[in-house]
């Protein structure tokens, strides 16, 4: 007997309808784990029913970059430039993190994105401290019951007792977890690597790591065009290994050549417009990446900088955009007649431009027929969303992350009636706590120590900053 799973009386929000003034309400019938029918009147006997209620169903957002493992260390980044959070994170509080750490912050990590409808969420990370780390970070993404691909770091995370003596080492024990993966991990995970930054390692590392990645068609994510490798683009073309397996980031220093490149070569682009704005990396690229042909994706980042939601990345990245082009008018003198980008471009890239980005195009970050049924209902009970208009322009721009009442991953349902389903938060958040004052402490001591100080990190950030 199919599952089946029929969602009643809710608004689409689909950047492929046009806007309403008076919405409608319809309903989407999910079958073993896939959206079957998204029509009115929906006939399904057999089926569990979500009573809608007039919430606005979204397909599940997407998160194309995150470093889940920061969500053990909240706010810390605040007020921090990249060159702070270099020397304060990368090499200092990376060094602290046990296991039982970055499981306890995947977990959370995990758990907060599904909370606020995000569904899907490739995770940068680049904290593989040892084997432990590895197999911890995969188990909290796994037990929190998200989609995603988990990208193994080779980052040489200057900890106190070290796991790895070399690069080979690593790779050795990235090949381990790549052979296992699938039978380790849950089965909506995706195995992926994330490179060493350019600046800290010659391109005969890089090659090695790409090589590595290519042997096992894994998604390949990097940061580029920021300190460290302004043109990294640029570099992978000249030396031939740019790919539509890699899934770059940022970009905010790369020239519109660059960009032009990364586009021809099949290859995505997250941008995280929060951190970037706030860091000193520049201006988010939206604009010139849709210039340059390609379709934008958008990521979070830093849980240790801000919240883990998509609303407000999507709105930040829109709004930016929309000023930059505005300011091009008003610099010949005269004011914008209209503005270009619309709340359904917005909704576009953080749900189908996240899902193309990760390699999931069609299957995720849409609510058409024959998907993979990760939905969100946003409630519109509130007097946010009272009286209801376009359901796109309301849930961009009028709701709040806390409207995601019920969420479904692969037609489950993860969360219910505004609860996720099986969480013990009070539990969570003593750990939590717990967690990030050992962390804190740990950083504390090896400060004394100075550790981290020699690192090659550190030694980019002062070539960076001017302050050699
Ligand atoms: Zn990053």
């Amino acid at each position: 007997m199919p599952k089946e799973i029929l969602i009643r009386n809710v608004y689409l929000a689909d950047p492929d309808l046009p806007p309403q003034t008076r919405p409608r309400t319809t309903d989407i019938l999910v079958r073993d784990g896939r959206i079957v029918a998204v029509e009115d009147g929906i006939q399904a006997p057999d089926a569990e029913v979500i009573e809608g209620d007039r919430a606005i169903a979204v397909a599940g957002m997407v998160d194309s970059h995150r470093h889940v493992w920061q969500t053990a260390i909240r706010g810390v980044a605040a007020d921090w430039s990249l060159a702070d959070y270099v020397r304060e994170i990368r090499v200092g509080y990376a060094t602290a993190y046990t296991p039982e750490h970055i499981y306890l912050a995947n977990l959370a990590g995990a758990l907060e994105a599904l909370d606020t409808g995000v569904t899907a969420l490739c995770d940068f990370s680049h904290l593989m401290n040892s084997p432990a780390h590895a197999e911890a970070a995969i188990q909290g993404l796994t037990d929190a019951g998200i989609r995603g691909v988990f990208c193994y770091g080779f980052y040489d995370v200057p900890a106190r007792e070290r796991a790895f003596a070399s690069h080979d080492d690593r790779l050795r024990h990235a090949e381990e977890v790549a052979q296992s993966f699938r039978a380790t991990a849950g089965p909506l995970l995706d195995f992926g690597v994330a490179l060493t930054e350019f600046g800290l390692v010659g391109p005969e590392v890089t090659d090695r790591e790409l090589d590595f990645a290519r042997r096992h068609d894994a998604l390949i994510t990097l940061h580029v065009g920021t300190f460290g490798s302004p043109h990294g683009i640029a570099d992978l073309d000249r030396r031939g290994r740019l790919g539509p397996d890699m899934l770059h980031v940022h970009a905010n220093m790369c020239g519109d050549d660059e960009l032009e490149r990364l586009v021809a070569s099949g290859g995505g682009l997250s941008i995280t417009p929060e951190t970037e704005m706030q860091m000193g990396m520049g201006w988010p690229v939206t604009n010139r990446l849709i210039e340059a042909g390609g379709l934008p994706s958008f990521g979070v980042d830093i849980a240790s900088n801000i919240g883990g939601d998509m609303l407000t990345q999507m709105r930040l990245a829109l709004q930016t955009a929309r000023a930059i082009d505005n300011q091009k008018v008003l610099d010949q003198g005269i004011v914008p007649d209209r503005i270009g980008l619309t709340v359904r471009d917005a909704l576009r890239f953080g749900t189908e431009g996240g899902a193309r980005a990760m390699r999931m195009g069609g299957e995720i970050g849409t609510l058409r027929k024959g998907a993979r049924a990760d939905i969100a209902l946003f409630a519109t009970g509130g007097l946010n969303m009272m009286p209801m208009g376009d359901p796109v322009a309301m849930l961009l721009l009028e709701s709040r992350p806390g409207d995601a009442v019920t969420v479904l991953v692969d037609g489950r349902v993860v969360k219910r009636d505004g609860r996720l389903v099986g969480v013990d938060l009070p539990g969570l958040r003593e750990k939590l706590d717990r967690a990030f004052g050992e962390i804190a402490d740990r950083v504390a001591e090896s400060r004394d120590t100075a550790a981290g100080s020699s690192n090659a990190y550190a030694r980019v950030v002062k070539r960076a900053t001017g302050t050699d």
